[in-house]
């Protein structure tokens, strides 16, 4: 391989892919540099979607939507502290993005819901397939197609300048063999830090002891390196604990299950929150629970519609029984109480209001197919709503909001977009969003 691009992407996650490419297509020459043996990063694990609105897929299916509302529900989702101008570019430019990937043969025309959303907007496979490993997988057939170089189990320990300007980075590979590349750019995209427990009890000492969802290479050291530059960092401390987490494996249970149909129910048998709520608002009150745990349940209907459903079933995580009685039995839960929250919610499907919680989104319907399922799941660390500063241009700011030249920075590095709480299939679409800008803009710098 050369030794001399005009852009070096750090991470070879949706972010640094999607950047890679649209670099590429821009005329530049692009490394993609990967410090773990594995392509995809954390977007491997995404499951839910991408969220867009005013997009051709929901105009197809009838789904009436505005990016005024996406943008409102996401700033609401998000306790008002995200970053204005980034929210902006990021519902604007949400459908032009399920369209880039569409152009090159990703497509997301299925469209769920998640939590804090009160439309369909949440876009993913056809098939109901979790979104992460179509995502990357078909941004590396783009990769491949275009014999982009791909530099794995190297880290990217330094950005150098001369002169001012970027010059190239410092590699170490695993073999401990130092390298440099030149480089005219750089774009950071090495995702977050909630594999990094250290890092995360540092700015939440509430999170001790808690497990993480995320890949083993979602260590934070992209902020360290970007803050080697002087680059300034936002909302460190704004990290989201994702609510249904299968405790024995860490693995994550798909926020599209709630979203297909499927309630949780605590270890009595009842329900005891909006389902729907936003993710931290549902963790808050698992853990406030007693046995500080709960089940998702849902019948043969919602597991037909969501191949994920078949993935848990696969992994051991699923109790499944012919009837209600079967599965309380089996759950250690009360029969009558059981019975009796699958008749009452039943009820408000069928008047399409739920007097309890105020569920309003997803009441699709009633819990009655058998065989009925349930997987017993805790909240864990999802995702790190902080991260450097960026324009939204993607450009990286110091600490006095001053352009670093030439250094850009994309994906779950970068904060401020999520503000106080992220909303699901809102990291997807950010990624996509903003890696390729980031993309053009490293190429347009290089050209320059
Ligand atoms: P995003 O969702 O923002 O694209 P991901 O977590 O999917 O982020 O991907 C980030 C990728 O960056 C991961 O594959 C991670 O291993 C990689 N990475 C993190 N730090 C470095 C580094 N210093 N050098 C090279 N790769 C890195």
């Amino acid at each position: 391989a050369p030794q001399s691009y005009d852009v070096v992407v750090v991470g070879s996650g949706g972010a640094g892919l999607a950047a890679a490419i649209q670099a590429h297509d821009e005329g530049a020459s692009v490394l993609i540099v990967e410090k773990m043996p594995s392509i995809g990063g954390n977007t491997v694990k995404a499951s839910a979607g991408m969220n867009a609105a005013e997009t051709r897929f929901q105009r197809v299916k009838g789904i009436f939507d505005s990016k005024e509302l996406f943008y409102a529900e996401t700033l609401k989702g998000g306790y008002n502290k995200n970053n204005p101008e980034l929210l902006h570019r990021f519902v604007e430019n949400a459908p032009q993005a399920i369209e880039w990937l569409a152009d090159r043969g990703i497509m997301l025309n299925d469209i769920t819901t998640t939590g804090g959303m009160s439309i369909d907007r949440t876009h993913r496979p056809r098939d109901g397939s979790a979104v992460g490993g179509y995502l990357i997988s078909g941004l590396l057939r783009n990769i491949n197609k275009r014999s982009i170089d791909v530099l794995m189990e190297t880290a990217v320990t330094d950005i150098l300048f001369e002169q001012g300007a970027v010059s190239g980075v410092a590699l170490l590979t695993d073999e401990n063999e130092a390298l440099t590349v030149h480089a005219k750019s750089v774009i950071v995209a090495t995702g977050g830090f909630s594999a990094n427990s250290q890092m995360v009890v540092k700015y939440r000492p509430d999170l001790e002891g808690f497990v993480t969802t995320n890949h083993k290479g979602a260590t934070g050291g992209g902020i360290a390196l970007l803050e080697k530059l002087g680059a300034g960092t936002v909302d460190m401390g704004e990290i989201q604990i994702h609510p249904t987490v299968e405790q024995t494996t860490s693995y994550l249970i798909s926020e599209s299950i709630r979203g297909g149909g499927a309630i949780l129910v605590n270890q009595k048998g009842s329900r005891f929150f909006n389902e729907m709520e936003t993710r931290d608002k549902v963790s808050a009150q698992i853990i406030a629970l007693p046995e500080k745990f709960a089940y998702i349940v849902f019948d043969e209907n919602v597991r037909t519609k969501n191949k994920a459903a078949d993935e848990y079933i696969a992994k051991g995580f699923v109790v499944s029984a012919e009837g209600p009685r079967e599965l309380a039995e089996k759950l250690g839960m009360d029969y009558h109480t059981f019975l009796a929250t699958l008749e009452r919610y039943n009820g408000f499907v069928e008047n399409q209001y739920d007097e309890d919680f105020g569920r309003k989104t997803a009441l699709r319907n009633p819990i009655k197919d058998g065989p009925f399922h349930a997987i017993r799941i805790a909240p864990g660390v999802h995702h790190t709503m902080g991260g450097v500063t960026i324009n939204a241009e993607t450009e990286v700011l110091d600490k006095q909001h001053q352009v670093i030249p030439g250094v850009f920075a994309a994906g779950e590095v970068a904060g401020g977009i999520h503000g106080g709480n992220r909303i699901g299939g809102n990291a997807v679409a950010d990624i996509i969003v903003f890696g390729t800008l980031a993309g053009h803009q490293a190429a347009s710098w290089a050209k320059r």
